[in-house]
C-alpha cells in the first residue's frame, strides 16, 4: 500500500509546492510511496532552517556532540527491523544486506560520535618568537547529495562526519530510493539533534539536487554517485567556490595470480558482483586472471553464477532485481556489447514476470578495450581477463580511468606488495575483499573515481577547514 512520505525541514514535516513523485518495489513494480517532490522553495526553506541552527550547533561541545551522534546510532539500532525492510523494499537488495546496512549506518554514527572527542588541532612551534595553532572549524551548511543504491548507509557516511564536526546539514536522497534517508532525518529528533541541524530534502536530481548543489547559503558539497553528474554538481560548487567532495564510479579488477588460494579467491569474487546486484560503486567488476589460473577460474565462477538464487529482497535471496527499468535495460544493453565482445559464459537474461532482475551473468576473454571492460555496468555483470605477467596486470587493473578499489589475491607477499603500491585505487585488499570494508578505513577514489576523502578519522578534513593563529611574543619578554 502507498504512503505519502514529507521532507524534514526545520524539524518538521514539509509537503513539496511541486507536488509528489512515486517509489517502486523493483521487485514487484508496484508503487509504495508518494514523496515530496522538493524543488528550489524547499530547498531554500531547508538551507534557511540549516543556517539558522548552525551557530547553537557548532557552540556545542564535542562532547555534547558526539553523545547525539552515539545517540542517534542507539536510535537506528532499536528500528534495525523497521529500517532494514524499509531498504529491502526501496531498494530491492536481500534482506540480510539492507540490515548490514543498517548495522553500518547505525555504526557510522557511533565511530564518529566517539572520534569527535579526539580531533585536535596542531601546535606549530618552528618559531620561538611565535606560538601557532590551528583551530578546526566546520563548514557551516553542508550539502550532501547521494544515490539510490546504499541509501541508509551513504547518508550516515557523510552525515555522520560533518554533524559530529559541527555542521548542520540538508541531504537530497535519490528518487529512486529515498524512503530509508526520509527516516533517518524523522529519527533524528529522538536522538537529540535539534531542529535545523538535519534536513532531508527528497526530488529529483534535476530539480532538488540541482538547487542544492547550486545553493550560495552552503559551505560544502558532499557528492556520491556518477561521473556525469559529479562533473555537474562539481562545477556548480566550483563556481560558488564551495569545496566539494565527488565520491564517483568504479569499475574494480580483482587480479588472480597464478598462486592464489582458489577456495577463498571464488566465493569472495562472486559475492562482490553479487552483492546488490553488482549495483555498488566498489563491485568487483573485472577479474584478471593468470594464465596458469584462467580456465580453473573461469570454470569455478560459472559453477557459482549458475547456483546463484534470484528473488525479492524479503526472500533473502543471494540476488534481488536492480533498482529500476532504466537500470534493467542499461543492463541488458551492456549484455548486448558483452555479446558482440567477448565470449558469455552464463547469464545474460532478464528473468521475466514483474520486478527488474537480470541473471548473473560472465563474460569470458574480454577484450581490454571492449566497452564492458572499461565502462561501469552497475549490474550483476563480471567480465574475466586473462594476462601473462605481473606488469601486464598492473597495466590492465590501471587502464579504464577509474581508481576506486582492487583485489590482489596471490599467496606471495612480496608480489601482493609491489603490485598494491602500482595500483592508482583507493582501496587495495589482499586476499579479501569487501565493498564496505569498515567505517575506520579511509577511502576515497583516484581519477574518474573522485576526490575527496570519507570514513575512517580521515573523513574530519573534509568536514572541516583550518585556521591557523599564531601569536607573536610579546616585546617586553
Ligand atoms: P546519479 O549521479 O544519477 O545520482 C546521484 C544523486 O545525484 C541522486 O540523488 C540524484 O537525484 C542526484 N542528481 C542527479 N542529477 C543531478 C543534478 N543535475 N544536479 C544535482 N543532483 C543531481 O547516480 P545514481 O545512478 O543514483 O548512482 C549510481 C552511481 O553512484 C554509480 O556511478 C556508482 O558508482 C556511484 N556511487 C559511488 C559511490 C562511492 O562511494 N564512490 C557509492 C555509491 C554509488
Amino acid at each position: 500500500m502507498s504512503e505519502r512520505r514529507c521532507a524534514v525541514i526545520g524539524g518538521a514535516a514539509r509537503a513539496a509546492a511541486g507536488g509528489w513523485f512515486t517509489v517502486v518495489d523493483p521487485a514487484t513494480e508496484a508503487v509504495i510511496a508518494e514523496v515530496a517532490r522538493c524543488a528550489a522553495a524547499e530547498v531554500d526553506a531547508a538551507v534557511d532552517a540549516a543556517t539558522a541552527a548552525s551557530p547553537r550547533w557548532r557552540r556545542r561541545t564535542a562532547a555534547e556532540r558526539g553523545r547525539i551522534c552515539r545517540a542517534m546510532a542507539e536510535v537506528l539500532g532499536a528500528h534495525r527491523a523497521e529500517l532494514a525492510e524499509l531498504e529491502c523494499r526501496d531498494t530491492g537488495k536481500p534482506l540480510r544486506q539492507a540490515d548490514a546496512d543498517v548495522t553500518a549506518a547505525a555504526r557510522y554514527f557511533e565511530f564518529y560520535g566517539a572520534a569527535i572527542e579526539a580531533l585536535y588541532g596542531q601546535t606549530v612551534m618552528s618559531d620561538p618568537d611565535r606560538v601557532a595553532f590551528t583551530v578546526l572549524n566546520p563548514h557551516g551548511v553542508s550539502a550532501h547529495i547521494i544515490p539510490w543504491n546504499y541509501p541508509l548507509q551513504l547518508a550516515a557516511r557523510t552525515l555522520a562526519p560533518a554533524l559530529a564536526a559541527g555542521n548542520t546539514c540538508v541531504l537530497k536522497p535519490a528518487e529512486d530510493a529515498p524512503l530509508t534517508p526520509l527516516r533517518l532525518g524523522e529519527l533524528a529528533a529522538q536522538a537529540g539533534f535539534p531542529p535545523g541541524v538535519v534536513n532531508v530534502v527528497p526530488g529529483l536530481g534535476t530539480e532538488a539536487g540541482a538547487a542544492l548543489a547550486q545553493h550560495r547559503g552552503i559551505g560544502h558539497l558532499a557528492f556520491t554517485g556518477s561521473v556525469p553528474v559529479g562533473r555537474q554538481v562539481g562545477a556548480a560548487a566550483a563556481r560558488n567556490i564551495v569545496p566539494s567532495m565527488l565520491e564517483l564510479g568504479g569499475k574494480s579488477p580483482q587480479i588472480v595470480f597464478g598462486d592464489a588460494d582458489l577456495d577463498r579467491a571464488v566465493p569472495t569474487i562472486t559475492a562482490s558482483i553479487i552483492e546488490h546486484a553488482g549495483q555498488n560503486c566498489s563491485a568487483g567488476s573485472r577479474v584478471l586472471a593468470h594464465q596458469d589460473v584462467h580456465a580453473e577460474l573461469a570454470r569455478r565462477l560459472a559453477g557459482r553464477f549458475a547456483a546463484v538464487i534470484i528473488g525479492p529482497g524479503h526472500a533473502d535471496p543471494d540476488l534481488g532485481p536492480l533498482i529500476s527499468t532504466r537500470q534493467r535495460d542499461r543492463v541488458l544493453e551492456y549484455i548486448d556489447a558483452g555479446r558482440r565482445e567477448a565470449r558469455l559464459v552464463t547469464g545474460g537474461e532478464p528473468v521475466p514476470g514483474p520486478g527488474f532482475f537480470v541473471r548473473p551473468t560472465l563474460f569470458d576473454d574480454v577484450p581490454p578495450q571492449a566497452r564492458i571492460a572499461r565502462e561501469e555496468i552497475f549490474g550483476p555483470v563480471l567480465c574475466v581477463l586473462p594476462f601473462r605477467s605481473a606488469a601486464e596486470a598492473v597495466s590492465l587493473a590501471n587502464g579504464t580511468g577509474y581508481g576506486l578499489s582492487a583485489g590482489i589475491w596471490t599467496a606471495d607477499a612480496g608480489l601482493a606488495f609491489a603490485v598494491a603500491g602500482e595500483l592508482r585505487a583507493g582501496h587495495v585488499f589482499i586476499n579479501g575483499y569487501s565493498a564496505a570494508a569498515g567505517v575506520e578505513l579511509p577511502f576515497g577514489g583516484y581519477g574518474q573515481s573522485g576526490y575527496g576523502g570519507e570514513k575512517g578519522f580521515a573523513a574530519f578534513g573534509e568536514y572541516t577547514r583550518t585556521t591557523t593563529i599564531a601569536v607573536g611574543r610579546p616585546a617586553q619578554l
